[in-house]
């Protein structure tokens, strides 16, 4: 018996460990957005044409340099900042500083992931516009990604708020396509301009016969609707080949290139245009 107590006596100091160091963290990303978000840092994935290969726009992916437990990716945080609501500042430094970064790369769009938190919070779409507007940035540059529960827990407001935003001419990309609950029917709700088949199903191409046929399918359903269509996590080039086959509009992954500093992009577009004039 004493054992057992003991047991739960170390169990509960080990949770009590773990939930202090998680309010820990709630706090320093709370206090490093107070101070304008010094310690956070953008990457961008390249987006490019399925067709020719050229970067058609980047995907803007959240990275914080934490002084104590270095450089955490957002797996490590984004969940936390959803738990306690400071995700809709943390959406908003992002959009703020991926439109500063999208003022110097006019031929490219520019993404950006909104949580379904942010749209908990009355009048998104007003806020967002306002930080292009204060950026200086054509609306018409600028991407926003949202997942499918976004409807099942916002329903109308957030249908709402995408018409608004893409009155103003923001495209709306449905991300992780595919993994959500009746994607079918939502894709008929949720006007969107994009959908972005989840790399579950890409990375399997040509392995598996079930999810190559769940590919085709997504692609010929999107553009049957008049969408875009993004495969995201693209890692081979046997996968390349077969999406550029089944024409796929878009691909992002780590066999073009993976997240990287703004100044590498800006590198690739240089690089792009000698090709081009050479
Ligand atoms: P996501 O929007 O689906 O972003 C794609 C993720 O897949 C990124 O992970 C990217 O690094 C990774 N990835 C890209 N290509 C490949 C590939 O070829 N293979 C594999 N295995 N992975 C690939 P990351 O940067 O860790 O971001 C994870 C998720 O965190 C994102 O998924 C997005 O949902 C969320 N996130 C990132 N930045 C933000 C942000 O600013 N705001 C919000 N609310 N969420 C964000
Ligand atoms: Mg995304
Ligand atoms: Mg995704
Ligand atoms: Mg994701």
């Amino acid at each position: 018996k004493r054992e057992g107590r003991d047991r739960f006596v170390a169990f509960s100091q080990e949770m009590d460990a773990a939930l202090r160091a998680r309010h820990l963290i709630e706090e320093e990303l709370a206090a490093t957005l107070a101070r304008g978000g010094r310690d956070l840092v953008l990457h961008y994935q390249p987006q490019v044409s399925g067709r020719d290969g050229e970067i058609c726009g980047v995907e803007a992916l959240l990275r914080w340099r934490h002084p104590r437990l270095g450089f955490l990716l957002p797996g490590a945080f984004i969940g936390l900042a959803e738990d306690t609501r400071l995700v809709a500042k943390l959406d908003e430094w992002v959009l703020r500083h991926a439109c500063r970064q999208a003022r110097k790369w006019p031929e490219l769009t520019v993404a950006v992931n909104i949580s379904p938190c942010s749209f908990e919070r009355h009048g998104l779409a007003g806020r967002l516009l306002r930080i292009m507007r204060e950026e200086r940035v054509n609306p018409n540059q600028i991407e926003i990604e949202i997942t499918e529960s976004v409807l099942l827990k916002e329903g109308k407001s957030a249908a709402e708020e995408l018409l608004h935003l893409r009155s103003q001419g923001v495209r709306v990309a449905l991300d992780d396509f595919g993994t959500g609950y009746s994607s079918l029917n939502r894709l008929r709700m949720l006007k969107v301009d994009k959908v972005k088949i989840d790399r579950s199903f890409v990375q399997p191409i040509g392995e598996t016969a079930d999810s190559t046929a769940i590919v085709d399918a997504i692609v010929e359903l999107g553009h049957a609707l008049g969408l875009l269509v993004t495969a995201e996590g693209v890692e081979t080039e046997r996968q390349r080949e077969y999406l550029r086959f089944i024409g796929c509009d878009e691909i992002q992954g780590f066999l073009f290139s993976g997240p990287v500093p703004p100044e590498a992009i800006s590198e690739m577009l240089i690089e792009e245009r000698q090709r081009g004039a050479a």
